[in-house]
């Protein structure tokens, strides 16, 4: 049984007549960084909303089960930004954050640097947030979601319209404070080779479904380049590949037998299953990237929302 700290059942959200959110089922473990992937309105901001407690869910529900007590001691362990972050323009980032703190009971002006350390703005100085670069705001929006050290960290697109240095720095730092800290975090993103680098779980989530949900290492598997073998014969088949010296294959169903090395060797392998009167309905290599997998995944032909 895995150690999880969220997992959501049959989550839905309905606004008036759009179905936002349709029975989704998550599973966050506890110390993950949690990839949630989708177009735009495919329902990733509605569904941080109900976890985070900002939107109450139609039907279904979720359950902090690796935060002891009630649902509001969960919530009060859950540091979330969500949509653009609650900047006040007019003050600068420490005084942003002292406002934070001073609802939270924080008044040591170290923790309040030490936070600006932590997420790089310690450059900002005296310059007002609302002449902040995005990618300053965004980062402040994350040094507000880290006042009173949280658990679980819930940022929505937190590298969107970054730059790629922008986008590393992000990364970089959300590493640091999911290995030094041990924070759960729960990101959101519309591009999956952005998030592949981070994340050690996802949900791909299309018109408020989830169409699947991995780890990073089932995902890049997926994604690796590699013949693709249909076969009635599957378990025939093996020993022919094994006697080949192909190693490093695995069986997907029972029609289908996928080998990730020697590539090249492709027409010996037909060749050889052929002597052996293996019939092969077709054999073939396959590559996909990871965004090429999402669009698979989630198909490209635009469609109507589904109506409530
Ligand atoms: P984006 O990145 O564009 O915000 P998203 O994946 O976060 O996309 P949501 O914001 O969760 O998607 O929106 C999912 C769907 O629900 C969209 O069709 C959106 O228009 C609709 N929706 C969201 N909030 C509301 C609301 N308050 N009232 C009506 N419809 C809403």
């Amino acid at each position: 049984m895995e150690d999880y700290l969220l997992v959501t059942k049959d989550l839905t959200k309905v606004y008036k007549e759009t179905v936002a959110v349709q029975s989704v089922n998550i599973h966050i473990k506890k110390g993950s960084i949690y990839g949630l992937i989708g177009k735009n309105g495919a329902g990733k901001t509605t569904i941080m909303k109900m976890i985070a407690g900002l939107a109450r869910p139609t039907s279904g529900s979720f359950e902090y089960t690796g935060f002891k007590g009630s649902e509001k001691e969960a919530f009060s362990r859950i540091g979330a930004l969500i949509e653009s972050p609650a900047i006040e323009p007019n003050l600068t980032a420490f005084d942003n954050i002292k406002i934070k703190c001073l609802a939270f009971g924080i008044g040591d002006k170290k923790y309040i640097t030490d936070l600006i350390e932590l997420v790089g703005l310690s450059g900002s100085g005296k310059k007002k947030a609302g002449k902040f670069s995005l990618g300053q705001k965004q980062r402040l929006g994350i040094a507000l979601a880290l006042v009173g050290d949280p658990d679980f960290l819930i940022l929505d697109e937190p590298i969107n319209g970054l730059d790629p240095q922008g986008i590393a720095e992000v990364r970089e730092m959300l590493s640091r404070l999911n290995e030094e800290r041990g924070i759960t975090i729960l990101i959101s993103s519309h591009i999956l080779e952005e998030l592949s680098k981070l994340a050690t779980d996802y949900a791909i989530i299309d018109y408020g479904r989830i169409v699947e949900e991995s780890t990073n290492k089932e995902l890049k598997e997926k994604c690796r380049d590699k013949i693709v073998i249909k076969t009635e014969k599957v378990s025939t088949a093996i020993p022919i590949i094994e006697s080949l010296g192909f190693n490093d294959y695995s069986v997907v169903n029972d029609k289908t037998i996928h080998v990730f090395d020697r590539l090249s060797d492709i027409t010996v392998l037909n060749m050889e299953l052929a002597k052996a009167q293996i019939p092969v309905e077709s054999i073939g290599i396959e590559s996909s990237d990871l965004e090429e997998y999402f669009l698979k995944v989630t198909g490209t032909v635009p469609g109507e929302r589904r109506k409530a």
